[in-house]
């Protein structure tokens, strides 16, 4: 007789894509993909969530354990789909509130694919030809940011701020050569925007500089680092002996679009270089992990515009396309496809000018006695991580074909055009200001105001002046009030779900000024949607002045 557990092992076989080809099973597979995807459709509505959003209970979840026993496939899959409830629909045309893509089909099947297969992309011995398709990436995404393909190379990583951490590492890796193996022994400093990611912090940290070794410099009012202050600080540091790891330039700041001047900071480097003699050339990371993708209009004829988007439309693409045209005089550049690429998380990309930096990196063989014994391309001697995941490669693979550089260019013509109108109906009311009028993408931020306010000097007056201290504070408390109003019609179906964003900047007297922000990423919004916010605003006002 068959020992007991031979019966549980059999239903655990079939809860497997079968190794071998069996056609019935396969569509067992789909079918169950299929009823998921079915149960998920039923919580979809007007709303943009899924299903009701009820408040969290974490003691009970403190109290979970193992069951003792197994359950079918179906009945998990009821289970997980409960986990998606409340969930924001990324793409609903009523969404408008973060840098969150919603993925397409095409990167949902890479990502499945690369699930159900496994690869590991620390060698190509276990991932094969999709250790292909990261080369692949790499070389097509060199390209569109203007790199020398043949010259870059690129590891796909844990996200936005991995590629910033790659960046900086191989900048620690230039300044303190050996640094990888004698840790840092020497003051060290990294430079960037009061306007660039957090992530700085944590990556600081985490590498052992210190946050404290960050250089945080202002930013003008167009989100912009002040390249003066950047001048000073640079040369103060270098004459105090320190030395520089980085230079961060932010190409697209998540809140504002802000966009650094690249080609300035890469021209100061180059100028500390050689006033100053120094025996290493200090690395320029760009963080373009929004940017990036306004690389698609680097050769747009923005003239003939055969794509017909609207004048404003192309004022603010070419305005972009200014800066972001120069990303290939960074020394590394970081790109999520998780953002403007329509991927799921994680896909992100470090790529590297001169591909020789990431070998900066590199541990001995005799360190990893089990793994690279042989092959021609091994990541994993310079990655930070070991195992890593096929899917963001295969996502961001997927969609570079569904679009083309077409695609994209229709998709983020499209949402800037959104954007655009945004900021132009909120700017046709009195009784509301843009912010960032000066940023030229997907984010339009703003702030409302009572009917007795003048908001064509407003703004200014807020930002610069200390006798409006009391009038930015009030007014933070009151655009966070419109923005609760305007928060519950958008969770409700009634309106549109934007965000809200504590310190938009910091006023030149220190205090935080609070935005409204709508961040458009779903091809789906259209006119209406953006009409809907202003009138959502509107009405906030006129609950706000009834009291
Ligand atoms: C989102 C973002 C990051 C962090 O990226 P993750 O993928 O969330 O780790 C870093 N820099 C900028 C400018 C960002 O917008």
């Amino acid at each position: 007789m068959a020992a007991p557990y031979r019966s549980v092992l059999d239903q655990i076989r079939l809860a497997f894509p079968q190794p071998v080809s069996n056609r019935v099973h396969d569509s067992y597979f789909v079918h169950s993909i299929m009823r998921a995807i079915d149960a998920v459709d039923a919580l979809k509505s007007e709303r943009p969530i899924l299903g009701e959003r009820t408040p969290l209970d974490y003691e009970t979840a403190r109290r979970a354990s193992i069951p003792d026993t197994g359950s079918s496939v179906e009945d998990v899959t009821a289970d997980l789909v409960r986990y998606c409830e409340g969930l924001t629909l990324w793409g609903h045309p009523r969404t408008q509130q973060n840098v969150v893509a919603p993925a397409t089909i095409s990167s949902l099947i890479g990502v499945l694919l690369s699930s159900m297969y496994n690869p590991n992309l620390a060698w190509d011995e276990y991932s094969h030809r999709v250790a292909l398709a990261e080369v692949e990436m790499v070389a097509m995404t060199a390209r569109l940011i203007g790199y020398v393909p043949e010259r870059a190379s690129g590891v796909f990583t844990f996200g936005g701020t991995g590629t910033t951490f790659y960046g900086i590492k191989v900048g620690l890796e230039k300044a303190l050569p050996g640094s990888m193996e004698e840790g840092i022994r020497e003051d060290v400093v990294v430079f960037a925007s009061d306007c660039s990611h957090y992530c700085r912090y944590n990556i600081a940290g985490w590498l052992g500089l210190g946050s404290k070794s960050l250089i945080t410099i202002p930013t003008d009012l167009r989100n912009s680092m002040d390249m003066a202050r950047l001048r000073e600080h640079a040369v103060a540091a270098v004459k105090s002996g320190k030395k520089i790891a980085a230079f961060i330039a932010t190409m697209g700041t998540t809140d504002a679009f802000g966009l650094d001047d690249l080609k300035a900071i890469v021209a100061l480097r180059d100028e500390l270089v050689i006033t100053f003699d120094l025996p290493y050339s200090p690395h320029v990371h760009a963080d373009a992990v929004i940017g990036w993708a306004w690389s698609v209009f680097n050769d747009y004829n923005f003239e003939d515009n055969p794509l017909g988007f609207r004048p404003k439309t192309i004022r603010a693409l070419a305005g972009a396309g200014q800066q972001i045209r120069h990303l290939s005089l960074a020394d590394s550049v970081g790109v999520d496809f998780h953002k403007p690429g329509f991927t799921p998380y994680i896909s992100s990309l470090v790529l590297f000018k001169d591909g020789d930096d990431l070998t900066l990196l590199k541990r001995p063989q005799e360190q990893m006695p089990y793994l690279y014994q042989f092959g021609e391309h091994r990541p994993g001697m310079y990655t930070m991580e070991t195992s890593r995941s096929g899917t963001g490669v295969l996502a961001a693979l997927a969609n570079m074909k569904l679009f083309g550089k077409e695609g994209l260019q229709v998709i983020l013509g499209h949402i800037v055009e959104m954007a655009e109108l945004l900021s132009e109906n909120l700017q046709g009311h009195a009784c509301t200001t843009v912010l960032n009028r000066e940023n030229f993408g997907a984010v339009t931020l703003f702030r409302a105001y009572p009917s007795e306010i003048d908001t064509f000097q407003i703004n200014e007056q807020e930002m610069k002046d200390p006798a409006y201290r009391e009038s930015l504070l009030r007014h933070n408390d009151y655009n966070r009030t419109v923005y609760d109003y305007v928060h519950a019609e958008g969770m409700a179906g009634r309106g549109v779900v934007i965000s809200i964003t504590d310190c938009y900047r910091q006023t030149v007297y220190g205090e935080p000024v609070v935005a409204l922000k709508s961040f458009i990423l779903s091809p789906f919004v259209d006119e209406e949607n953006v009409q809907m916010v202003v009138q959502k605003v509107l009405e906030a006002r006129e609950m706000v002045s009834k009291g």
